[in-house]
């Protein structure tokens, strides 16, 4: 173990494990620049916000074929861990990177793929095009945000694929809830994705011209706020450069530029009231509906997408719905306001489509090919998913959110807490439990089938007549009202009118307001307005837009909408039509096959934390940073890892690997030695570690595991072991 750095290298070698002492030595080390720290085989990151020279070629090589505890904790020692794990147990490797916005997931994640990178023989060409995959999906799914100017706005799963010889072959991304409303809106301070400002301020004057683009931000009514100085004109060409590298035509490239503009052009679409006349029962009538105005605009998205003028107008100002009583579809006049919804939609599921068709894209480059996917490859999955969020206002994308940070949590505490504390029941070692927030409640809350909120919302979603927020929360309250993790305002009263029913509810000081409910999540309450839940789970957008533009004279176009025609997306109330799911349960069926994923892999962790809320190198904000150790349960942590055992081993593992450490059979008289093979391994793992002359108090023989106390135990055996 590493002892030249301040503080300790390891949590588990603090002297007094309290919130204070860990909040101490991550100041203490960030203080130093020092930024990692182990909880035994979990690394601890704490974003500097300045670059530090431990990223060289030279450092990887100090890493690579070590064992975890030689060198300083670093994300190499992780990376490197789980490529020998890969290589010797043959068994695929998952590393959960975690944490708030801001922390350094992302930047994680891309330390880890370049060690890899870097350090991992073979596969040239293919590392170059894993690498260059990122720049291209940051470019489109990531924005400045009030925490972070590069925050990622969707969740990023990918395997890096090795064949049986451990050679990098390929890889696959797979991502995970858009936050597309940011292309129609953005706060504040904050901005769209980084891609809207590199194509205006890099794009060169042809691709601008033939886009009908101009270079100014604030022509464009969908970039709500200037834009700052980003060098997006520089990382313009970096990223059409990377997109080169990783094998995207020019022609698809071009294509995305289009439908970028076309997003942008959409956002210029006004609408005015205009009153139609359409044939009454008896007489004509005027009927109030709205009008395009801004032709231009409307051309230039018509062109860009291959439709015309005439029917992207009238999808975006009319609405098909089905007539129960006539048990037809007719056409309905949309007011400017409505329209202006649908055009915002059509924003959205155009931009959602774009994404979706460049991850699609970027597989198909990095993709191993038809021949290695028939021979099988090992795989190192990386995690860099979206942290807990609490903002001022939470809605709908914050409660899928924090969802997801549940369930990862809930995996934490499976795979490392729970199945270690299991683990010594299971054996027989003594061991007093210790106590960790178990999620599994709030997780039931959300997800059961049976009344759960994402359930209930759906059932609204589908309720006939007119389901609003507040019949949503109503059938919340006469639904889960009981729950421990819920409360509302109609909890609230009930409550106040009758003490007795307080319960264990979260503790809300203030009334709640009329259209919130509060979740208490395992790393806070959050309060979430319900006005938007029932929109965008439905993802509202209908069949006529996605039929008009799957009309689109431009294959491309036509290819990110291959549901045409496909009674999925039916007209609202269609009858004989099947919905497709909502957005929360496609939400909770990606997440239930996520954690499968990973759950079938030997996980490794890294928990990313911030030091202050203001981006700033050399500020370091006590309680922020308690807090988000709070919620990552790093003490929990701790303490099991400590009173823990940081090896085990099968007896028969362990012997067949140390038994040349045991006694020499002549002077062993009773005979016993090496009879382990005839069944007594446990009686010879014991002779080798009294020969080893290891502590009594540093090792616990279970009913068929031994188990070590500190890795430097284990170290001075392998050492003792290469002597022999
Ligand atoms: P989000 O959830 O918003 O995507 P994140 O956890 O992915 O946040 P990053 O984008 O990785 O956060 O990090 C935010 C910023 O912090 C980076 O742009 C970079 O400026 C800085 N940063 C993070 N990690 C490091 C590091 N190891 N060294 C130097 N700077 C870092
Ligand atoms: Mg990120």
């Amino acid at each position: 173990m590493d002892t030249s750095q301040p503080g300790v290298s390891d949590f588990v070698l603090l002297s007094e494990i309290t919130e204070e002492s860990i909040v101490e030595n991550i100041r203490k080390r960030l203080e130093n620049d020092v930024v990692y720290t182990f909880i035994g085989n979990v690394v601890v990151s704490i974003n500097p916000y300045k670059q530090l020279p431990i990223y060289s070629p030279e450092w990887a090589t100090r890493y690579k074929g070590s064992n975890i505890y030689e060198h300083p904790p670093h994300i190499y020692s992780i990376a490197e861990t789980a490529y020998r794990s890969l290589l010797t147990h043959a068994r695929d490797q998952c590393v959960l990177i975690t944490g708030e916005s801001g922390a350094g997931k992302t930047e994680a994640s891309k330390i880890f793929l370049g060690y890899v990178a870097g350090v991992v023989e073979g596969g040239e060409g293919v590392k170059e095009r894993l690498v260059s995959a990122n720049p291209c999906l940051e470019a489109f799914g990531n924005a400045k945000t009030a925490r972070n100017d590069n925050s990622s706005r969707f969740g990023k799963y990918m395997d890096l694929e090795f064949d049986f010889r451990g050679l990098p072959v390929g890889g696959k991304i797979t991502t995970y809830l858009l936050e597309k409303s940011r292309v129609v809106h953005q706060s504040s301070g904050e901005r769209s994705f980084h891609i809207f400002y590199q194509l205006l301020s890099g794009g060169d004057d042809d691709l601008l011209s033939h886009l009908s683009l101009t270079r100014n931000t604030s022509n464009y009514a969908y970039l709500c706020h200037p834009a700052e100085d980003f060098n997006d004109a520089q990382t313009f060409t970096a990223i059409i450069q990377a997109m080169q590298e990783v094998g995207v035509k020019e022609e698809t490239r071009r294509f995305w530029m289009e439908i970028v503009a076309a997003v942008l052009h959409l956002g210029n679409i006004r609408f005015e009231e205009e009153v139609l006349m359409t044939e009454g029962d008896e007489e004509k009538v005027g009927v109030e509906g709205s009008r395009v105005v801004g032709e231009e605009a409307l051309s230039h998205v018509s062109r860009l997408l291959g439709i015309t003028p005439e029917s992207l107008s009238q999808v975006l100002t009319h609405r098909s719905v089905y007539d129960q009583a006539k048990k037809e579809k007719i056409t309905v006049p949309l007011l400017p306001g409505q329209a202006t919804k649908t055009r915002d939609a059509f924003a959205k599921l155009l931009y959602g489509r774009l994404f979706s068709h460049l991850v699609t894209t970027l597989n198909g480059c990095i993709s191993p090919g038809s021949e290695a996917e028939q021979r099988g490859f090992s795989v190192i999955g990386v995690l860099d998913i979206y942290g807990f969020e609490v903002f001022q206002s939470n809605g709908f994308d914050q409660f899928l959110i924090n969802y997801c940070n549940e369930k990862l949590q809930q995996l934490f505490i499976e795979l490392t807490v729970k199945s270690e504390q299991e683990d010594y029941e299971k054996e027989g070692i003594e061991w007093t439990t210790i106590d960790f927030f178990n999620n599994e409640t709030i997780c039931e809350l959300i997800e059961s089938k049976n009344r759960g909120i994402i359930s209930l919302l759906d059932e609204e979603c589908t309720m006939p007549g007119t389901p609003t927020p507040l019949t949503f929360l109503q059938k919340l309250d006469s639904n889960v009202i009981k729950h421990p993790h819920y409360d509302s305002r109609a909890k609230q009263s009930r409550n106040r009118s009758n003490p007795a029913l307080t319960g264990s509810a979260p503790q809300s000081s203030q009334l709640l307001p009329h259209n919130a409910f509060t979740l208490k999540h395992y790393a806070g309450d959050v309060m979430y307005e319900v006005d938007g839940f029932l929109d965008r789970n439905v993802d509202a957008l209908w069949r006529d837009v996605v039929l008009c533009i799957a009309g689109s004279e431009k294959t491309g176009v036509r290819e990110m909408f291959p549901e045409e025609g496909d009674a999925g997306v039916g007209v609202a109330g269609g009858k004989g039509q099947k919905r497709p799911d909502t957005l929360a349960t496609q939400f909770k069926t990606s997440m239930s096959s996520l954690i499968q994923n990973l759950m079938s892999k030997n996980p490794h962790y890294i928990r990313c934390i911030k030091p202050n809320a203001s981006k700033r190198p050399d500020v370091f904000d006590q309680e922020l940073v308690r807090h988000q150790c709070r919620y990552l349960g790093l003490r929990e942590n701790i303490l099991v890892r400590r009173a823990g055992f940081c090896y085990r081993a099968p007896f028969t593992k362990f012997l067949a690997r140390y038994k040349m450490l045991g006694p020499d059979r002549s002077t062993d008289p009773k005979g016993t030695w090496p009879n382990y093979r005839a069944g007594d391994v446990r009686e010879g793992t014991l002779k080798v570690l009294q020969e080893a002359a290891v502590d009594e108090s540093e090792y616990r023989l279970g009913k068929t595991k031994v188990f070590i106390r500190h890795p430097d135990t284990i170290l001075r055996i392998e050492m003792l072991r290469n002597e022999c």
